[in-house]
Formats: structure tokens, sequence, C-alpha cells
């Protein structure tokens, strides 16, 4: 991508930097990446190596686990590189989110 890129919406200037982008839409999973955004009007655009970027993050945490159980409750084991990741700690308190039949958000509060 050329260095001098301009926003299509406002012509404004695209400049590097970091945002937390939607790893994929309806997702509700926002991952810190490098995009380009327009100095004026905050428009994001980001090329195709900055995409790949971003899939590569995701890849790396998406793991298939099996539900365990514990008494009368099912238990989701978190893996150490999410554990790691996200800087959990035994006691932490997260919060389960039903967004759908297929999907819920666990968030670190
Ligand atoms: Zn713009």
């Amino acid at each position: 991508m050329a260095k001098k890129m301009k926003c299509y919406k406002c012509d404004g200037k695209l400049e590097k930097t970091k945002e937390n982008i939607e790893v994929l839409e309806g997702s509700k999973v926002y991952e810190e990446t490098e995009v380009f955004k327009c100095n004026q009007c905050g428009e994001i655009l980001m090329d195709s190596d900055q995409i790949k970027e971003l899939r590569k993050k995701v890849d790396v945490l998406k793991i298939k686990r099996k539900l365990g159980i514990s008494g009368n409750a099912l238990v989701l084991r978190i893996p150490k590189d999410l554990q790691k990741f996200y800087g959990l700690e035994v006691e932490d308190i997260v919060e389960i989110i039903p967004i759908n039949k297929h999907r819920f958000i666990v968030e670190i509060t």
C-alpha cells in the first residue's frame, strides 16, 4: 500500500495506527491490530497484509475444547495460551453473555 493514501470518503490522510477491530463481522470479538485510519472522518481501511495479520491472531486463539463436569455443572477449561493472552487467574470473574443458539461470549470483567 502506498505511503500517502487518501480516504475515499473525505480525501483525508490515512495514517497507520492500532485499533480494536471486530475479527469477524458480527462476532463481537475484537483484536487490537494495525490499520489505516482517516485523520478527518475516522474511516478505517486495511490492506491485505493487515487482514492476514488479523486472521493469524484469530486462528492462534481458536481451540476446540471438550466440556467437563464438576458436580452438576459443565466446566469449560481455558487453555494455557488463552489464559496467558488474557491474563486470567483463578477466581477472576467473567461474564457469560448469550448471543444466539450457537454462540455466547465470555467477557472478562
Ligand atoms: Zn475520511
